[in-house]
């Protein structure tokens, strides 16, 4: 990037291109700093059992504060941590962060339900990506079976590898879920060549719920597909009663959604679990 911006290519760019590259050269650098500024932190939003309304679980979502932008949501600095390698840093700090939170939860009486971790893609092709999920379930004693983690199904893009990586992480006891399903070509393919505990139906389709055919024919047809895998189905993004009722009609196994909970911090999160708001 710096060589690009030193040379006369630069003078060909477009005003809003320059733009561009100046906004995610600053990106990068201030995302260089904001772990040790301690910038990020958890948000967490709880899923519940469609059929018992009970909660069955939640998701960490990562958040960055930065001093000058205020909140910058991940899809706009996760690409750049990857590209930039700063992801296996701040990756790791999130997968700490939440085991340490949910050891502690677990021993203030909250539910011994699993806590779901995203990894993008380069993280979860790393080299050394078991090993760290090893490392970090064992320096904070988490037992295994309640941490899941989340990749897109773009991890089927390299199937071999997956296939390894996924067969090493279930040895190790955690769950996996394939996030954003359905919006990938190949995930109907190969899908059963995953032993994978869960898949999470993309949001995009669940807004499309009451807005004609197409958008519930994929959704039934990925109910389907987990109930004849029998693993586990969860639609996302799930703010309407009418999306809850399609989805209970077509025996959707959970939701997580604002028609719930919005993603909470830790604090807001406990006292919502204990009822206290
Ligand atoms: P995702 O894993 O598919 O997460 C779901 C996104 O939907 C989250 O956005 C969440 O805040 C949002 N959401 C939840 N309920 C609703 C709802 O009812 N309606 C709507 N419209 N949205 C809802 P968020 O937090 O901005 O995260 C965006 C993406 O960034 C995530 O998509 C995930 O792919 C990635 N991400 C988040 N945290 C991490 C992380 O710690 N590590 C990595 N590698 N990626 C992360
Ligand atoms: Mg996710
Ligand atoms: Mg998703
Ligand atoms: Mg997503």
């Amino acid at each position: 990037q710096a060589k690009l911006i030193g040379s006369d290519t630069y003078n060909l760019y477009k005003h809003e291109m320059r733009l561009d590259i100046h906004e995610k050269f600053h990106i990068e650098n201030d995302l260089r700093r904001a772990l040790e500024k301690n910038e990020f932190s958890l948000l967490f939003q709880p899923q519940y059992h469609i059929a018992t309304n009970q909660y069955c679980g939640e998701e960490v979502l990562v958040r960055w504060d930065h001093p000058l932008e205020g909140l910058i949501s991940p899809d706009r600095f996760i690409t750049i941590a990857e590209e930039t390698g700063l992801i296996t840093s701040i990756g790791k700090w999130v997968l700490q962060q939440a085991c340490l939170q949910k050891k502690i939860w677990i021993e203030k009486g909250l539910p011994e339900v699993p806590i779901s971790v995203n990894l993008s893609l380069r993280q979860f092709l790393q080299q050394s990506i078991v090993e760290m999920v090893a490392e970090v379930l064992e320096e904070s004693e988490l037992p295994p079976h309640l941490l899941k983690i989340e990749v897109t199904e773009s991890v089927m893009i390299d199937l071999d590898r997956t296939s390894t990586v996924v067969k090493q992480l279930l040895a190790l006891g955690v769950k996996i879920s394939l996030d954003d399903f359905g919006t990938g070509y190949s995930s109907l393919q190969y899908i059963n060549q995953l032993p994978v505990h869960e898949l999470k139906i993309d949001q995009t389709f669940v807004a499309g719920i009451g807005k004609g055919k197409q958008a519930e024919e994929i959704i039934s047809m990925i109910i389907q597909l987990a109930h004849s895998l029998s693993i586990s189905v969860v639609a996302e993004g799930v703010e309407t009663k009418e999306q809850l009722l399609y989805l209970t009609q077509n025996n959707c196994h959970k939701i997580q959604g604002y028609y719930y909970s919005k993603p909470l911090t830790g604090n807001d999160f406990e006292l919502f679990m204990n009822g206290l708001q």
